[in-house]
């Protein structure tokens, strides 16, 4: 039995996944500037804070390549889908903590090393 993600959590990841494409598409110099903390402006984002995307990512650590693009435009797919979450492997559910760090992983931390070291 896989522990399914909420709707709400759904919501929230695919926000994330939607900020992470612009970030990645370059569409995003408000966000981005928002993000290091300069130049805030007000949005309509959320009081609890729906603004803090960023702050959790590293910036350095996300590749601005035609890759991760289409790994989080196929995230996004996959929560219309309904199987977002799910180890594309082994079907295992991806831990949330691995999927805030990186929400358009597509692999459980078991896999994408096996991945790294070939063997998939
Ligand atoms: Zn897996």
């Amino acid at each position: 039995m896989s522990k399914k993600l909420s709707a709400k959590e759904l919501e929230d990841y695919e926000q994330r996944l939607r900020a992470l494409l612009a970030v990645v598409t370059g569409d995003i110099d408000k966000l981005e500037q928002e993000a290091l903390g300069e130049n805030a402006l007000p949005t309509e984002a959320s009081p609890d804070g729906g603004s803090d995307y960023f702050q959790e990512f590293s910036l350095q650590l996300l590749e601005r390549d035609e890759t991760t693009v289409r790994e989080i435009m196929s995230a996004l797919d996959r929560i219309k889908a309904g199987s977002y979450g799910s180890c594309e492997a082994c079907g295992d559910p991806i831990l949330k903590e691995r999927l805030k760090l990186m929400p358009h992983a597509r692999n459980c931390i078991e896999c994408q090393r096996k991945e790294e070291e070939g063997l998939l």
